[in-house]
């Protein structure tokens, strides 16, 4: 049986070769970033984005004060007659001379012949003159021409996710249309004869559909388009016939029908329809019963039913496909570490994602010392009643990782923490 992170990596693989074959011939979608800005995030660039000129395009003030020579202020106090301003905009068209200042504002070109922006805090007016009581070094509060960019030089990859920075990035240099990599379409199809549309009223023994709209959820997130095909039956006919359905997309992810039970027909119709495994069961709980495969050239994600198998599986699983069918990196799992604030004992040999809480040290860091525990990051997990428990998951903020060879973990221990995406 696989780790999860062995099966990540096979799912890595297979979705860059599928990548070539598939997605990456299609045609790349314009986005205008100004109009569309929400339609852009979380896309990934399909071309490159040069700066149009130097940026800053001229020497920018940073504070509110006034340009100097240093060498006038190197001794103070000392006075300087004002000759007039530079407010962002528009520039003092002048230059300053020996003894001589011009106020300039955040964002104002630095007049010619300055080579220091004193801060307004440390002046005062008097008469038509200026009186410092700072001295100043050459470049202080100055971001010089070019510093930051040079004209042609590339400020944006081919191949980079779009997120709020990258945009305004984009935005800055006036790549206002964007060419960014077709979406993947991922068919979501939930199975069970129990599971019904959420917005029904259930049966007594019934399930209200809540995976089809968590793995919607979760494809968004990966910036993906999903494309929901409702409920199959446990039944093979009507099953392979939304399987066929599902195939018609990048990406079809199953939800429930993959374990052992009788009824859990998931594998065996993909069989029917030729379908390569690469894994059917993942060290992991929950949702060991994980498979993975390519059916007619398509990759085919079977989940466990369970609500929380389905989502942890989804994320550490699915998530990294979608990231690559999308032209960009698989983001990393975003592990990090906090200290563990009660005992836990798991069974060995599978690698458990808890549902817990972490919180972080509300007092300032700087009150403490360094190697004070009260600084560190805590984490405890959420009781809960296994892979079903939907309750515990939104109490939770993220996942406390038990690797496959810990039992015990002592309190105060470092342990691995996963957040749930968008809760950070
Ligand atoms: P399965 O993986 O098909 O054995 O299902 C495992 C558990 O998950 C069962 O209790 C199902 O009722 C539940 N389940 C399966 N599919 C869904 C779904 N789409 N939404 C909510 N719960 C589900
Ligand atoms: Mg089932």
């Amino acid at each position: 049986m696989l780790s999860f992170e062995a099966a990540r990596e096979k799912v890595i693989e297979i979705a860059r070769g599928r990548r070539e074959l598939g997605l990456a011939r299609r045609a790349d979608d314009s986005i205008d970033i100004a109009r569309e800005p929400a339609a852009a995030l979380g896309r990934v660039l399909a071309q490159e984005v040069a700066a149009d000129r130097d940026y800053p395009p001229f020497n920018r003030s940073i504070r509110d004060g006034f340009a100097v020579r240093a060498a006038d202020v190197a001794h103070v106090p000392a006075r300087l007659k004002l000759i007039g301003e530079s407010k962002a905009g528009t520039a003092f068209d002048g230059e300053v001379g020996a003894h001589e200042c011009v106020q300039v504002m955040t964002g104002a070109p630095v007049p010619r012949g300055a080579d220091a922006v004193v801060m307004i805090e440390y002046t005062k007016p008097e008469g038509d003159e200026i009186i410092f009581e700072r001295a100043a070094r050459a470049g202080d509060y100055i971001v010089p021409f070019g510093s930051e960019a040079r004209r042609g030089e590339l400020v944006l990859l081919r191949g980079t996710r779009l997120g709020y920075a990258e945009m305004a990035m984009a935005a800055q240099v006036g790549a206002v249309r964007l060419q960014v990599h077709a979406r993947p379409r991922v068919a979501i199809l939930s199975t069970g004869d129990e599971v019904i549309n959420a917005a029904d009223t259930p049966g007594p023994y019934e399930i209200r559909n809540s995976n089809s709209v968590s793995l919607s959820a979760q494809v968004a997130l990966s910036g993906a388009e999903a494309v929901p095909l409702g409920n199959a039956p446990d039944r093979k006919p009507e099953l392979r016939a939304l399987i066929e359905r599902g195939l018609n997309e990048d990406v079809l992810v199953l939800s429930g029908g993959v374990s052992a039970g009788k009824y859990d027909l998931v594998e065996a119709v993909l069989g029917e329809l030729k379908a390569e495994f690469y894994f059917d069961a993942v060290a992991i709980r929950p949702g060991r019963p994980a498979a993975f495969g390519v059916c007619r050239d398509k990759l085919v994600f079977g989940l466990p039913g369970n609500p929380v198998s389905t989502m942890v599986t989804f994320e550490i699983l699915a998530a990294p496909a979608l990231d690559v069918l999308s032209g960009g990196a698989p983001r990393p799992l975003p592990l990090f570490k906090a200290r563990l604030k009660y005992e836990i004992t798991e069974k060995p040999g599978l690698a458990h994602f808890l549902p817990a809480r972490v919180a972080f040290p509300t007092s300032k860091q700087s009150d403490r010392a360094p190697g004070d525990s009260a600084t560190d990051a805590t984490v405890e997990t959420i009781h809960w009643q296994g892979s079903g428990d939907v309750v515990a998951l939104v109490n939770a903020n993220c996942y406390l990782l038990v690797r496959e060879q810990q039992e015990k973990i002592p309190a105060g221990s470092w342990v691995d923490v996963l957040p749930r995406r968008g809760f950070f």
